[in-house]
């Protein structure tokens, strides 16, 4: 079996027509193959898809270019649970560090 270094791949997809960013694209590669997924915009229209067919711009349907691409390789000794990453910034805060402003919807 081939020995395949495992990448991940981030873009975006920018209209050729209004310049509208239509979507985020994200993209892994490891040995089984790549997989690439198309990721909407939080607000304003996505991209419109359909099977076989390049995506089109959501507001103008017009044409649209990979821009602005990461290729980075994943490190995996970064993974940290999620809890002990809350932790981590709670301790942070109560002593003084930079806090970053909350902007988590959580219910309290
Ligand atoms: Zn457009």
């Amino acid at each position: 079996m081939k020995d395949v270094t495992p990448i991940v791949i981030r873009g975006e997809l920018h209209c050729y027509n209004c310049g509208y960013a239509a979507a985020r694209v994200e993209g892994d590669r490891d040995a089984r193959g790549v997989k690439i997924r198309v990721l909407s915009p939080l607000a304003g229209p996505g991209p419109r898809l359909r099977p076989g067919a390049a995506p089109r711009c959501g507001r103008c349907g017009g044409r649209l270019y990979l821009d602005e691409i990461d290729v980075v390789r994943p490190d995996s000794g970064l993974v940290a649970p999620l809890d002990e990453l809350r932790a981590l910034l709670a301790s942070r805060r109560r002593d003084g560090g930079n806090s970053p402003p909350s902007q988590s919807g959580s219910p309290a």
